[in-house]
C-alpha cells in the first residue's frame, strides 16, 4: 500500500500531479482544499467557520483540519488502496496526529514529495489560475499571506519528514510531463 504525501508552496503544482500520479498508482486523493471548498459550498457550520480564514490566507485550525482529515481517510471508497495527501500536513501538528492517526489504522505514510518552485513562478501560476478559477483565495494580496504563511507554518514539515528519513525534494519548474516522470522515479525507489 503507497501512502503518499504531495507537499509543496500554494500553486506548486500539487493538484495537478496529484490527478496524474491517481491515475497511475490508482491511489485515493485527499485534498484538504477541497474538503474545505465543499464544507464552503454547501454552506455547513464548518464551511463558514473555514471560509473566514480562507479568504485571507491563513490557515484554519489544526483541531478541525484533523477531524475532517481523519472522517476522509475513514470514509474513502476503497480502504485496499493508498492515498495521496494533498495540502495536509500543514503544520508540525498536523503531522503529528497525522502519523498517529494512520498508525492506528495499521497504515503509514512512505514518503513525502516536496515540489520546489521559484517563488516568482507560483505567483504567476496563482494570478493566472485565479482568472478563471473563482478562488476567493487567488488574488495578490491572499497569496502574498499564503506565501508567508507557507514559510512560517509549513515548511517545518519538511524537517519533521527529514527526520523520519521520507523526505524527498524535486524540482517543480518545467513541463507537467518532466515532473511527473521526476516524481515516477521517487516513487520507483519507494515501493
Ligand atoms: P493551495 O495549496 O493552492 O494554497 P489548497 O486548496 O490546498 O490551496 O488550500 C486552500 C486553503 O485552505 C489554504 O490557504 C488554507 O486556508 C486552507 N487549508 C487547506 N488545507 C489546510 C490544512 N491542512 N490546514 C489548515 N488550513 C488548510
Amino acid at each position: 500500500m503507497l501512502n503518499m504525501i504531495i507537499f509543496g508552496a500554494p500553486g506548486c503544482g500539487k493538484g495537478t500531479q496529484s490527478k496524474l500520479i491517481v491515475d497511475k498508482y490508482k491511489l485515493t486523493h485527499l485534498s484538504t482544499g477541497d474538503l474545505l471548498r465543499s464544507e464552503i459550498s454547501s454552506n455547513t457550520e464548518l464551511g463558514v467557520i473555514a471560509e473566514k480564514y480562507i479568504t485571507k490566507g491563513n490557515l484554519v485550525p489544526d483541531e478541525m483540519i484533523i477531524e475532517i482529515l481523519k472522517k476522509a481517510i475513514d470514509n474513502r471508497p476503497d480502504k485496499s488502496n493508498g492515498i495521496i495527501l494533498d495540502g495536509f500536513p500543514r503544520t508540525v501538528a498536523q503531522a503529528v496526529a497525522l502519523e498517529e492517526m494512520l498508525k492506528n489504522r495499521d497504515m503509514s505514510t512512505v514518503v513525502l514529495i516536496d515540489l520546489h518552485v521559484d517563488n516568482h513562478e507560483l505567483i504567476s501560476r496563482l494570478l493566472y489560475r485565479g482568472e478563471t478559477s473563482g478562488r476567493c483565495d487567488d488574488n495578490l494580496e491572499t497569496i502574498k499571506n499564503r506565501l508567508e504563511v507557507y514559510i512560517s507554518n509549513t515548511v517545518p514539515v519538511c524537517n519533521f519528514y527529514q527526520n523520519l528519513n521520507k523526505y524527498k525534494a524535486i524540482d517543480g519548474m518545467g513541463t507537467i510531463e518532466e515532473i511527473f516522470n521526476r516524481i515516477t522515479l521517487v516513487l520507483a525507489r519507494c515501493t
